[in-house]
């Protein structure tokens, strides 16, 4: 069984060794965007201080996100500082059930300072969905929120409300911050979240005992802070005009730009061109698909129809249309609200479906 009193040991049980450990704290810093000399404070904090303990929960959601922070062919460190050490208690993945788990969480509840991760949304139109010994998702919410340190709402049903919430959200599924108010809250959005990101953030939570900078919608500005489509392999090709037209066509087998295939690269911000998935191996626009979008806010309603094209780059392959997309861009950027304003570009055409939805949040509210 492993020792989870340190990371040190943990390591050692996974035959990982210190080299490999600092290796690790170096990407880290580089991921952070933190000075070099911030690697050896990363390193001294997570080797020598204690982890804070963690209270994971989950509501509506598809444990998705549970599985992609840690499946995985072999253990990597990141794996090993999100799962292996002050994990108090997970639904999912802990071994304990009924009275011993609720016990456990209760202690660590009662002790506080602790870090509550959140996967799934809140269902506040439905006290039956997600009730635990007929307690409410809020309720259960609200009462691991009073004492964290942070929360860290998991993924994008938990940041947004996500494919819960999708029209006609019948359970009237939120994210974790229109329940919670009060407590530091960070949105690791995406559909999954990336596990190396999420173990940036508890690195620099562990290090500083504060959560990074955010942009306007909580995320964190180290994985969240750049477009899809400004660093995207493909971009040579958007920019010259050379689109896939039809999956398996000739231009797809090169490797051309899937804008017309229904990409949503250019209205989505974060990092997964350079930090990619499945131990860095690839990512899906890498791989031959287009991005979706799923770190964005409702990109279930808002980014769909997932294999159609975004309405105002509906003509881009000039540098013309280039220009005045850039020009969009920079308008987008200088409110302050450049990925959601970039977002909102669709959002005249779904017009009539979002204002369906206000309605429904403010009725949810009378
Ligand atoms: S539209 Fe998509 S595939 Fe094309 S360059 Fe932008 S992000 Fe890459
Ligand atoms: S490429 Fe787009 S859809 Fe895919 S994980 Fe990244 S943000 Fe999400």
């Amino acid at each position: 069984m492993t020792d989870t009193s340190s990371l040190q040991a943990a390591l050692a049980h996974h035959g990982l060794t210190r080299r490999d450990f600092l290796k690790f704290c170096s990407a880290l810093t580089t991921l952070l965007a933190l000075p070099g000399n911030a690697a050896a404070q990363i390193a001294a904090s997570l080797w020598r201080k204690p982890k804070p303990p963690v209270v994971y929960l989950e509501f509506q959601d598809c444990a998705g996100c549970t599985e992609s922070l840690l499946r995985s062919p072999s253990p990597t460190i990141a794996q090993i500082v999100l799962s292996d050490v002050s994990l108090n208690y997970h639904e999912t993945i802990m071994a304990a059930a009924g009275k011993q788990a609720e016990e456990a969480k209760q202690q660590t509840i009662r002790e506080g300072g602790y870090l509550l991760m959140v996967e799934g949304s809140i269902p506040v139109g439905t006290r039956a969905a997600c009730c635990i010994g007929g307690r409410s998702a809020v309720d259960l919410l609200k009462e691991a929120a009073a004492k964290a340190a942070a929360i860290v709402s998991v993924g994008n049903c938990a940041c947004f409300g996500n494919i819960p919430a999708a029209d006609p959200n019948p359970t009237g599924a939120v994210g974790v911050w229109d329940v919670v108010s009060g407590v530091s809250i960070v949105n690791m959005a995406g559909c999954p979240p990336n596990p190396a990101n999420l173990a940036a953030l508890v690195a620099h939570f562990i290090t500083f005992r504060d959560l990074p900078k955010m942009d306007n919608l909580n995320r964190p500005l180290f994985a969240y802070g750049g477009r899809i489509h400004d660093y995207c392999e493909r971009r040579a090709h958007f920019d010259a005009g050379r689109y896939v037209e039809a999956w398996g066509d000739e231009g797809h087998r090169l490797g051309w730009c899937l804008y017309k295939m229904g990409c949503k690269g250019p209205a989505t911000f974060h990092n997964c061109p350079s930090i990619r998935w499945n131990l860095a191996t690839s990512w899906p626009v890498g791989a031959g698909h287009g991005c979706v979008g799923c770190s964005e806010i409702r990109f279930w309603d808002r980014m769909t129809p997932f294999y159609e094209r975004l309405p105002e780059a509906a003509v881009i392959h000039t540098k013309v249309d280039l220009n005045s997309i850039a020009k969009w861009m920079a308008v987008a950027s200088a409110a302050g609200v450049a990925g959601h304003a970039v977002g909102s570009s669709i959002r005249g055409k779904l017009r009539s479906r979002d204002e369906r939805k206000k309605q429904q949040g403010e009725t949810r509210e009378k």
